[in-house]
Order: structure tokens, then sequence, then C-alpha cells
């Protein structure tokens, strides 16, 4: 046994690891992606980023078919890119053990919602285990995959950016062997034609019953009194800190389904019940049918006592918890003062500052003097933000192409879809194909910068494969290349692509192409730097106010200076001062342009 401080995404790898996974896949998404990435350290079985969550589902899904020990993990709304299999998955069983990470994000932090995914669970009859810190969720992981080897069935780990993301100490075994499948053929199992699906729904109940026999060993009783709290996942936590030390608590960490008998048995006795759970009253929701039927008359406080939105804090249980003791509750009075605000910024020497500038000019010369942004997820969605302004919606991966076609049918605008390189391959393929068979009027932008860079650097399928031969392939008739750095080239590029987009009433497509800077900046010791030639200077303020690279601050003369300590070098400013009162001062090294470019 090892003892180790670890993230809780690195103690469910190492969790997989001793369960014996043979396939994972994944599709990188915050607050996940550190599992697949702890797990490709491990090179005697298959992990693999997959180019969207669907896929990696199903992939994890057919090892598991042919008795194979598989893992997928995605972020929550990556569950709704994979909820067709999901739910197929449910009806056939499986032959091997196959779990499901689902990590949610509550609060937002790096999401378009915080949706619960304990729905999931309920919705298509698959158990949902709920971790309450890092080593729950390495020996959780380990139980998840023991309830889906013997029930034949897959199973869902929920876990939030505070699990996630949260180190603490993790005592962890060795990995086991890797237990891969072997081919075997059962259409009458896994062809889900109506016949099939039929006798695999009457399955699947019996599953399900016996899945809500084998579900009690997750939760637990402890403690004693009139006065039961019910705590799910990392309410757990939070409760344990703060509860007083006898007080009967129901620990939840497979909040689908309750077992029946477990809560009448943590009921009976209790004059009075509180229940926290983060995000919806799925627990509650649970439990209350199950008082009803079972004739108990007891009050019982959930989402009127927890907000059902947002992370749960130590002061909203604290707050709780107290309200629900008749205790006095006094709101902490300590507050962080003077701290600026500070907006979320695209780095210093980020392509896609270039293209957003490249892209307003361009257009405008290219004739379109109104335009619909229709962008999508991403480190570029920042080009929100003023002075781009230049994401008019964001709603989900490879939704610009969708939403631009929404837009054009109903007004006769013609739309901007902007889209970066991941995205393109994880669902903006589809809605591609769609522009070009219905003859979409678009000008389309993928910001190509190699990698799928807002979850930390991981590939993109653009690494292998040319996204201009892509779009040609798939009758795109306008296609072009640009390097965002070259001001006046791409936005000449960009001007001629709109012309052709209005006169042809077609899509085209322009591929800004250029490495995201931190990738860059990773592979070299010594950095050249800008410099501002102050006698050139006429402080007409384009390269802070309008260009916005964070490592160009005002002077009080209104000048413009470098803060050496942000600035990488990367010379995309030098194009935009009209003035050329920028130089890049220092050695370019070797390799410089060729790994920019790369
Ligand atoms: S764009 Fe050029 S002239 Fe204008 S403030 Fe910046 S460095 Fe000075
Ligand atoms: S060279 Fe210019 S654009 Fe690049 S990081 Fe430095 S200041 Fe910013």
């Amino acid at each position: 046994m090892k003892k180790s401080l670890l993230l809780g995404n690195e103690a469910i790898a190492f969790g997989a690891l001793k369960s014996g996974i043979s396939v994972a896949a994944g599709y990188p998404g915050t607050p996940s992606t550190e599992i697949i990435e702890t797990l490709q350290r491990f090179k005697d079985r298959y992990v693999e980023w997959s180019v969207n969550e669907k896929v990696a589902f199903e992939t994890a899904y057919g090892a598991s078919m042919m008795g194979a020990y598989s893992l997928v993990t995605m972020k929550h709304v990556g569950l709704n890119v994979a909820s067709d299999p999901l739910m197929s998955s449910s009806y056939t069983g499986i032959d091997g053990a196959f779990v499901i990470v689902s990590a949610q994000d509550p609060s937002m932090w790096s999401s378009q919602n915080e949706q619960d995914n304990r729905y999931y669970g309920l919705m298509a009859l698959i158990p949902v285990i709920e971790p309450y810190d890092p080593q729950s969720a390495y020996t959780l992981t380990i139980k998840a995959f023991k309830l889906s080897e013997r029930v034949h069935h897959p199973v869902i780990l929920a876990t939030n950016t505070r699990v996630s993301h949260v180190r603490g100490p993790v005592e962890y075994e060795e990995p086991s062997s890797p237990i891969f499948g072997k081919l075997k053929k059962k259409p009458d199992k896994y062809s889900l034609v109506p016949e099939v699906a039929k006798k695999n729904r009457e399955e699947q109940l019996k599953r399900w019953e016996l899945i809500q026999e084998e579900i009690k060993q997750f939760n637990e009783i402890e403690g004693e009194g009139n006065k039961l709290i019910i705590a799910s996942g990392i309410a757990y936590s939070y409760v344990k800190e703060l509860a007083p030390e006898s007080m009967k608590i129901l620990r939840i960490s497979a909040p689908v389904p309750l077992n029946k008998e477990q809560i009448i048995s943590a009921l009976e006795g209790v004059d009075e019940v509180l229940i926290i759970e983060e995000l919806e009253p799925i627990v509650e929701m649970q439990v209350k049918n199950i008082a009803f039927d079972a004739g108990f008359s007891i009050k019982i406080h959930g989402k009127d006592y927890i907000p059902r939105s947002g992370e749960l804090t130590p002061d909203i249980v604290e707050f709780a918890l107290k309200k629900f003791l008749g205790l006095y509750y006094e709101p902490k009075a300590i507050k962080i003062k003077d701290i600026p605000p500070r907006p979320p910024a695209m780095c210093p020497g980020c392509p896609h500052r270039s293209s957003f500038v490249d892209i307003k000019r361009g257009i405008t010369l290219g004739g379109l003097s109104q335009t619909f942004f229709s962008g999508d997820i991403g480190c570029y969605s920042l080009g929100v933000l003023p002075p781009f302004q230049e994401q008019d919606s964001l709603t989900d991966m490879g939704s610009s192409l969708g939403i631009a076609n929404g837009v054009y049918r109903s007004t006769g605008v013609i739309p901007v879809a902007i889209i970066g390189d991941s995205t393109f391959f994880h669902s903006g393929l589809p809605a591609l194909t769609n522009a070009v068979y219905n003859n979409l009027p678009v000008l389309v932008i993928v910001l190509d910068n190699r990698v799928t860079a807002m979850t930390g650097q991981n590939p993109s399928p653009s690494r292998e494969i040319d996204i201009l031969q892509v779009a040609k392939g798939l009758g795109v008739e306008y296609v072009k290349e640009i390097d965002p750095f070259n001001l006046k080239e791409s936005v000449k590029i960009i001007a001629d692509a709109t012309s052709w987009v209005k006169q042809n009433k077609k899509p085209a497509v322009v591929v800004a192409k250029r490495a995201c800077a931190l990738e860059v900046i990773d592979k070299f010791e010594e950095l050249p730097i800008a410099e501002v030639k102050l006698e050139k200077c006429t402080g007409c303020t384009i390269c802070y106010d309008y260009f916005t690279c964070p490592a160009i601050i005002p002077r009080e003369d209104k000048k413009a200076t470098i803060d050496t300590n942000l600035c990488i070098g990367c010379g995309a400013c030098i194009p935009i001062c009209p003035y050329q009162a920028i130089e890049l001062k220092g050695k370019i090294p070797k390799g410089w342009d060729e790994v920019w470019r790369s």
C-alpha cells in the first residue's frame, strides 16, 4: 500500500488501474481531464483522447462488450454528447466491467451550465456513485468496477470540481494487470433491433432490482438521535466537519438508486430530516417518495434549506445545519477587499487575439458591414469580451455552424462561424457537411492552434489531419490558410473569402494556423522580447486598448511600454502599431518559426 497526496482525478485513475482496466478513452473537459492524463503514463493498456465523448463512450463500451474492464471520462456536458450510447448501454448491459466518469462543474467555473448528471442515472437506469474526497474517489472507483462486474451493467461515477481537483492523502495499491477482452459475438444481446431491445428491457429491469439490493453497501448510517442528516457526495465531507460528533448521519455515496429498506431503517425513530446535496434534489425526491409510501409523517428538509444552484460551501452547510438544529448562526464577516477585478484575458502571444483583429478588418473590407459572429467552445470564447466582441453566441461544442445556419435562414444576414480545431473535429464536421449540402453562405474561420488548449494542452486531431483537406473533401470550394500574425495577408484573404461567400452563396473555410503560445514557450529556454521605441510611439493606444496583449501597458503619457515578465516575444504586436514603434530585441531561438507554424 502506498500513500501519496493525489488529486481526486488521479485517485480515480489509480482506482481504475487497480480494478484492471485495459481500455480507457475520454474527451478533455474541466474538471475531468487529469484522469486520462494520469492513465496515459501506463503503457501496458490502451488509453486515448477521442474525438468527442460519444466516440470515447463507444470505445470503452465496445471493449466491455468483449469482456474487458474499461473506463470513459468526460465533463458533465459531455454526457449529453454521449447520451445516445449511454441509454443503449443500460439496455444491453455489458460483459466485462464499465465505469463512466462524469465530472460535474457546479458554479460553472469553466462550463456553460451546471447540470446534475445524477438525473441521467435515474433516466437511463444506471447506478450513480458519488465520491466525497480523494480517498473515497479511489475506493469508490474500485467498488464501482466491482458492482459493474457483478451486475453486468455500466456504472456512473459522478464527481465534481471540489472532489476532482482537490489534493488529499490517498492510500492506494499498485495497478493490477489489465483485463482485456476476447472476441465474442452476441447479436441477441448487443444488436438492439426491436425484438432484442424488447427482451433486453425486461432484463434491464431485473438488473435494476438487483442493483437496488447491491447499492446498500455504498451508504452508511453513523451516530444516533431523533434528527437525521442525509448527506450525499461532497456534502458528507462538509457535514463531518461541521455537525456535532454524535449526530445521526446517513452517508450517501450512491444517490441513484436508493435502497428502500435502508432509507426506511434510517428514518425509524427520527422526527426531522435534513438532506444536504449539491445541485438538484435527487436524493430528496427519492427519500420523500419512500417515506410517503411507507407512511412516515416526518418533516423532511432539503432544497428549502440548501440552494439548488452553485457549489456547496462550508458556509452554506453550516447555515443549514444551524437552522436545522435551532442554533444561532452568525454569518462570517470576512470579506476580501481591495482586489481589483480581473476579467479573463487571452494569454500574451495567443494567436486567437491576432485572428480576431484579422477577422474584423477582413470582413469589413470584404463588404460585410453587419454580421453575426457564431462562436463556439474553447479559449477563443474570450473573444466575447471587448474590444473584440466577436462571439455573439456560444452555446455548446460544435454549435457555431448550426446556429449560423439558423441565423442566416431567419434573417438573411451572412454569418461568420468561428470554431477551434479540436471543436471542429469534435462536432463541427457534421454541421459543415450540412452547410455544404444546403448551400449555407457562411464564412467559417477555423482557429487551428494544434491543441485542445483550454483543458491543458491535450492533443488535437489537427496534428495529424489537415483541416484544409478535410474541408475540401467535404466539398467546400473556397478553402485557404492564413498565418494570423501576418496581418496584411490575413486581412486580404479574409476579405476575399467574404466577397466569395457573398457572391456564390456557399460556405468558405479559412484556417488560421499558428501554435498555442503556451505550447511554444514550453519548448524554449530563452525568448526574444518586444520593445517600444518611445521616440516613435505617439500614444495612439491601439496596441493596449484595441489589441490588448496583457504584456503591453500604458504609461502615464499614454505611450506604450512592455512588461518584460509577460512578453513572450511572439511579435504579433509589431504589425498592429501604425507607427512601427514596436520591435523585437534579443536572439530568436533556433527553430522558433517552425514551432509556431508546426
Ligand atoms: S500602437 Fe504603437 S504608437 Fe500606438 S501606443 Fe502602441 S506602440 Fe505606441
Ligand atoms: S511580442 Fe507583443 S504581442 Fe507578443 S507577447 Fe510580447 S507584447 Fe504581446
